[in-house]
């Protein structure tokens, strides 16, 4: 393994993780050496089972924080944990998210309020909690999962769109702001990845997507994986304020 991209002694907090994107990435971080926090919301069973499988296969320390994401207080007691327990915070990935698409004279508000509260608070929260914890070491890296949508829009997803490029624009503003302490903050666009999140698609709705696609396959979590394991690692210390796509040249 090259030195740039060993994690060993890094501690990273994932929320959305015990399942899809979220999973893979704390997946692949451990399988480098880091030592996890993990939140998740609305399934219990779910988180704890995606942490046994990551400490069985790669021996790292794994800690779970249940809380909507949507809630201030639950960035908080991720960043209160990686406080306590290790004194330091080198990677937060922000990756919680729903997808609840309707067309703009049907979307209710509390569909709008769940989608902005999840999708892009639960973010500004999130970065607020690693960068107060990454200031006292003037360093860490901050990974926003964004999408495809919020650079380019969707019919039907007026609300996810919104709060996707809420999400990037967020990024850009963070990244200005706390480069002088060297912590960097990104974004991951991904495009179409193959999670409970899009299996959920009516299935015309689903092969359109597909065809959009110009490498004719849909994305796999390990492939926002491993986009996510380039920015936590050493090997991009000086990119920040990007948005990188990771979609199979998708064209929506
Ligand atoms: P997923 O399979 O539906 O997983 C979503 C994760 O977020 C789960 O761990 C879920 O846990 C958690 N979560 C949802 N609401 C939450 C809340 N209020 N508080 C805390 N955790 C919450 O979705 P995915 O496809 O992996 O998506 C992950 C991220 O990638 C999202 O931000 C999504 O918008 C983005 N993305 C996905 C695609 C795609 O094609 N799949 C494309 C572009 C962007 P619980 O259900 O247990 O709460």
């Amino acid at each position: 393994m090259s030195d740039e991209l060993s994690l060993a002694g890094r501690v990273a907090v994932v929320t959305g993780a015990s399942r899809g994107i979220g999973a893979a990435i704390a997946d692949n971080l451990a399988a480098h050496g880091a030592s996890l926090i993990l939140s998740a919301f609305s399934n219990h069973a779910v988180l704890e089972q995606t942490r046994d499988e990551i400490v069985s296969r790669h021996g790292v320390t794994v800690d779970l924080v249940i809380g909507d994401i949507a809630d201030p207080a639950t960035s908080a007691a991720l960043a209160k944990l990686a406080f306590s327990k290790y004194r330091r915070l080198d990677i937060w990935v922000n990756n919680a998210g729903v997808l609840l698409d309707g067309l703009i004279g049907m979307i209710s508000d509390a569909d709008i309020q769940a989608t902005l509260g999840t999708n892009l608070a639960g973010v500004l929260h999130g970065t607020q909690a690693a960068a107060r914890l990454m200031q006292r070491a003037k360093s860490g890296s901050i990974i926003n999962i964004a999408s495809i949508i919020g650079r380019f829009g969707n019919s039907g997803q007026l609300a996810y769109g919104a709060s996707k490029a809420g999400v990037i624009g967020a990024t850009m503003s963070a990244a200005k702001e706390l480069a002088p302490s060297n912590i960097r903050v990104n974004a991951i666009a991904p495009g179409f990845i193959d999670t409970d999140m899009v299996r959920q698609l009516p299935e015309a709705k689903f092969a359109e997507r597909m065809k959009s696609i110009s490498m004719n396959r849909i994305g796999t979590p390990q492939d926002i994986a491993n986009a996510a394991l380039f920015l936590a690692s050493d090997l991009s210390t000086y990119v920040t304020g990007q948005t990188l796509g990771v979609d199979g040249g998708m064209v929506i």
